[in-house]
């Protein structure tokens, strides 16, 4: 090829020849597929359909699926391109045990029986509790599914929790303690019937950006966005609400005293279907607009004027993610945006939702089946009619059935610490990038005895410290379902195989559950992921999540079954003992590490729209990581004079616990005097070097946001300190 090419008898033109396919018109000749296979995006929750085009045995193109309910054609820039990160470089193709001190590929037979033999030791000696298991957002719920019965009745440790506590366990405890389960109780649709929109803390137009187009669809709606942050999101709000960092329980209340007291309350709603009312009543009383004016920083006419907006509105949704959720207080701030749904029956309507926009791609299939924060089919531990239910189901002695929740994440990595969990499983996620306190979880994980990893990816830098490295398969190498923040099951199907000796997740934790002498007692005659949803069937039969009326084959023709319907809680009854949903009084805290004189700056952590959490998908796809290749860090440009900085600069951010270098500088309006923000997907410059070990004590979320930090010219010498070295 160089010869012809130097003889100038190529010039690229098979290369750059083009074709006819069918459905995507004229296109490169390269991507024209031999067939298109549906499937569903496996990086976001809001769960874009996608047809993946395949082309003598390789994913060679993606298309947004016009018939599917979610996105209607329409893809972000990581779905367009998901499809590279099938054959991308870095793929986790063998088995590896460390022996003497390195990583030697081995087999299937020997990696697992390793496994079994080392984990089962180290619980002969300390007890079942002493392994911990860290899942994901990534898995089909038929996986989910599995993981939680292998883990907690296969190998007996409830110490089992998954990186969904990172983002939006505070969303599940506080729909919990609201409305006595889980389950977000509106839908996408919701955003184009709304006649009010209020967004706290969520910049979609970044993180979930296809839920704009509902928003584009919905152009008489007032869209008002809260956030301390000029984000792409705020820019296309008509009230923009730049409050302080972590005041928006402030805000809530100052809305919830305005409604109380102008009766702009639905007093018919809040009597025949909540509790405590006159308690908040008393309570709101204290938040006047004054107070909240002085805490949030806004001005008291635009809070009236919100709260004005919201309680006359015929139907108002409130959305929210990590601005809400990353906080020591977001169980608690989700109970006081439910109490403004409950106060204005502003819920189980069209366009009337109190609405948590989830994380991962199925990171509410973990929610609904997954064992880890409740029982599968949110039943709940601590209630021995549903312990009992659920070993019924099973076929199993109900004493096998855990009666309270293990070790919530921050707690296994302490309990890690503390050397009372000896062993670790991670399957799917990379804590050495997305943990806060970055030096304590690298403690944690070199105190480990054991330390398995199962990853699509190899090396990370968290499967750079593994003792044994499982080999997983990803999306487009794997069927299930998945299902997105609206509850809509959607179908996974598989495009190609997995590379090298990788395996589907399921066919490890089967292989795993024959090891440990369980397999025919907790999956009976189960071959493939099939047979574990026919199980989830039977099993949330009657349940709110319950699939028992799905099968795989109406869920693809439909594009996506929502259980509970559009919407829940439309008869107002809601699943407490009473069946009245709770008011709560909520006050406001400051967030726990203040500015000083020694860390001036608040630093806001969050995401960009190219790159997904930490980079090990988004950092492999040339066109995404071209797109944005490094981290930056926001400053006000009052802030960059008064320290002599200039854009471009190279900063270092510093906090009491370490410090990150060479971060590129950005002045910017978009963040205020006082406060800098940095996304937290890099590596390289990695934001949890700086962040805090505090949490959330109800959801044991960490507070992610608002770390006291100093921001400086880094000097030449400094740069390079955080680099990730394989
Ligand atoms: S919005 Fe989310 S689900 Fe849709 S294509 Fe983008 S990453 Fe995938």
């Amino acid at each position: 090829m160089n010869l012809k090419r130097l003889a100038g008898l190529d010039i690229l033109s098979e290369k750059y020849a083009y074709a006819y396919d069918p459905q995507a018109g004229y296109v490169a000749a390269s991507r024209v597929a031999d067939q298109w296979v549906p499937t569903t995006c496996g990086y976001c929750s809001v769960g874009c359909g996608m047809l993946v085009g395949v082309k003598d045995g390789r994913a060679v193109a993606v298309r947004g699926n016009q018939l599917h309910a979610v996105n209607r054609g329409k893809l972000c820039p990581k779905g367009l391109s998901e499809h590279h990160t099938l054959d991308a470089p870095g793929r986790a193709r063998h088995p590896l045990l460390r022996k003497g001190g390195r990583l030697e590929r081995v087999t299937w037979e020997e990696a697992l029986g390793a496994m079994t033999e080392r984990i089962g030791a180290i619980q002969a000696r300390y007890g079942d509790g002493a392994l911990g298991v860290i899942s994901t957002g990534q898995l089909t719920t038929e996986e989910f599914y599995t993981l939680g019965k292998l883990v907690q009745l296969g190998f007996g440790t409830n110490n089992y929790d998954g990186n969904t506590t990172l983002c939006m366990a505070s969303a599940v405890s506080g729909y919990k303690r609201s409305f006595g389960s889980d389950g977000p109780p509106g839908c996408y649709d919701d955003l184009a019937r709304a006649d009010v929109i209020l967004l706290i803390g969520a910049n979609i137009a970044d993180n979930h950006p296809i839920l704009c187009q509902r928003l584009l669809e919905n152009p008489n709606a007032t869209l008002i966005v809260a956030d301390p942050r000029v984000t792409k999101t705020a820019m296309m709000s008509d009230v923009y609400l730049p409050l302080r960092p972590r005041s928006d329980i402030a805000l809530l209340n100052g809305i919830a005293h305005i409604l109380i007291r102008d009766g702009l309350f639905d007093r018919d709603y809040v009597e025949r279907h909540t509790t405590g009312f006159d308690e908040l009543k008393e309570f709101a009383a204290g938040w006047p607009p004054e107070r909240v004016a002085e805490i949030t920083g806004l001005e008291e006419e635009l809070i009236e004027r919100v709260a004005m907006l919201y309680g006359r509105a015929k139907a108002a949704f409130i959305g929210w993610t990590m601005g809400v959720n990353h906080s020591t207080q977001g169980t608690e701030t989700v109970n006081a945006i439910n109490n403004l749904a409950l106060l204005t029956g502003h819920i189980g309507r069209a366009g009337a939702s109190p609405f948590s926009i989830t994380g991962q791609c199925n990171a509410m299939g973990t929610r609904e089946a997954g064992f880890a924060s409740s029982l599968p089919g949110y039943r709940k531990f601590e209630n021995p009619a549903d312990r009992e239910e659920l070993a019924a189901l099973w076929k199993v002695a109900p004493e096998r059935i855990p009666s309270q929740r293990g070790l919530a994440y921050p707690d296994i990595i302490e309990a890690a610490l503390g050397k009372r969990i000896r062993a670790l499983w991670i399957i799917a996620t990379n804590p050495m990038v997305s943990f806060p306190n970055h030096e304590v979880l690298k403690q944690a994980l070199e105190t480990l005895e054991f330390l398995v990893v199962q990853d699509g990816f190899h090396p990370t830098p968290t499967s750079e410290l593994a003792d044994l490295v499982l080999p997983a398969a990803i999306w487009g190498e794997k069927e299930g379902t998945y299902t997105n923040s609206e509850r809509r099951v959607s179908k996974v199907n598989g495009v190609v195989d997995p590379p090298g000796e990788a395996r589907p997740d399921f066919d490890i934790f089967l292989d795993l559950a024959g090891r440990l002498g369980e397999r025919e007692e907790l999956f009976p005659g189960w071959q493939t992921p099939r047979d574990a949803f026919e199980e989830w069937r039977r099993v949330s039969a009657g349940r709110m999540c319950d699939y028992s009326g799905m099968t795989w084959e109406a869920i693809e023709e439909s594009g996506g079954l929502q259980w509970g319907g559009e919407r829940l809680y439309e008869d107002g009854h809601f699943a407490t003992s009473d069946g009245k949903a709770k008011l709560f009084c909520v006050d406001w805290q400051p967030f726990p590490e203040q500015p000083s004189r020694d860390y001036p700056f608040i630093l806001n952590t969050g995401r960009t729209v190219e790159h997904w959490h930490t980079r090990t998908k988004t950092g492999v796809v040339p066109i995404l990581d071209g797109m944005s290749p490094r981290a930056w860090l926001e400053m006000n440009p009052r802030d960059a004079r008064r320290l002599g900085l200039k854009p471009h600069d190279r900063v270092s951010v510093v906090s009491a616990r370490s410090r990150v270098d060479a971060v590129e500088l950005r002045v910017t309006e978009i963040v205020g005097p006082g406060q800098v923000f940095m996304p937290f997907h890099f590596v390289e410059t990695n934001s949890n070097c700086v962040t805090q070990s505090a949490y959330d004590p109800i959801s044991r979320e960490p507070n992610f946001k608002q770390s006291a930090v100093k921001v400086i010219k880094t000097e030449a010498a400094d740069s390079g300190v955080n680099r990730w070295k394989i």
